[in-house]
């Protein structure tokens, strides 16, 4: 099991010494540590818009990334994300019940298996070091299981995640990743579809809550500026509160703390397509880290 923060990597020497009565810690205190709340927050959309997605990419605290394929500013988000250390992954455009656009690299109910898989396969290409997949919109393909298994067999190819976002409360797509084995987690809150601060703050108190029930949960957000300004308010304070953040590939972690994420996929070890336990071990201790500083 990975060691998630300070406190836990200092246990077992504390531990140790409270053997000989030299350092006495409780039972309980330990218990506390393991489990503590764990919140995940995806920024959707990046790509679209520079000025608040390079912000939300230059917080010190490990936010995962959701980047659009081919938009105006994902390559040079992309490059900034990996230089400071952000998890990556591919925010895949899917077919919505409103008919809105979906841009490049969309995924609709009238393509063939072929083209869903080909187009799946570009989008990969286009976001070097991704390591997860979220669906932008796909309030409609989302629930169309015979599509979301072509998704899942590209998907199945590389060591990747899914996480469902969970536009649709008939989605399949969470069900179908684990049909084919394929580490999968699902969004439990939005935080920003209505832009105001007060909105924005119901909605994380509301994840910090699951949090404290489940033991994780993950939200969505989008570069919005008064998601920028709220979170860049926040997370400085998640420490003091007892929460702890971590990317997505962390959170899987958490809630499997006995298996391997991409046990199939040995022989990709060391690959930039490999997202390997350290990854996700060194950027849930770099979020422990910005809070001690
Ligand atoms: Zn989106």
């Amino acid at each position: 099991m990975i060691k998630l923060n300070y406190r836990k990597q200092r246990f077992p020497a504390a531990f140790f010494l409270s053997l000989f009565g030299l350092f006495p810690i409780s039972l309980p205190a330990m218990a506390e540590s393991i489990n503590q709340p764990t919140i995940a927050i995806i920024i959707d959309d990046m790509g679209n818009q520079y000025q608040n997605g390079l912000d939300l990419v230059l917080l010190p605290y490990p936010l995962t990334l959701a980047f659009l394929p081919e938009r105006r500013h994902t390559q040079a988000l992309l490059r900034l994300a990996q230089q400071y250390n952000k998890e990556i992954m591919l925010h895949s455009p899917m077919e919505n019940l409103l008919g809105l656009q979906l841009g490049k690299g969309g995924l609709h109910e009238n393509m063939s298996e072929q083209e869903i898989k080909s187009t799946l396969a570009n989008s990969f290409k286009a976001i070097p070091n991704m390591i997860g997949i979220n669906n932008h919109m796909g309030s409609k393909l989302t629930t169309k299981p015979k599509i979301m298994k072509w998704v899942m067999e590209q998907v199945k190819q590389h060591p990747f995640y899914f996480v469902d976002s969970r536009t649709s409360a008939n989605s399949v797509a969470a069900q179908t990743a684990e049909e084919y084995q394929i580490p999968n987690l699902t969004r439990d809150v939005f935080l920003d579809h209505k832009q105001t601060r007060k909105f924005v703050q119901k909605q994380f108190l509301k994840l910090i809550e699951i949090a404290k029930v489940k033991g994780t949960a993950i939200a969505i957000a989008h570069p919005h500026k008064v998601t920028v300004d709220y979170l860049s308010w926040a997370l400085p304070k998640l420490d003091e509160k007892g929460i702890r953040l971590a990317t997505v590939s962390a959170i899987w972690h958490i809630q499997h703390p006995h298996q391997q994420m991409h046990s199939n996929h040995k022989q990709l070890k060391n690959n930039w397509l490999n997202p390997s336990t350290a990854f996700s071990h060194k950027n849930t201790l770099s979020a422990n880290t910005a809070y001690t500083q």
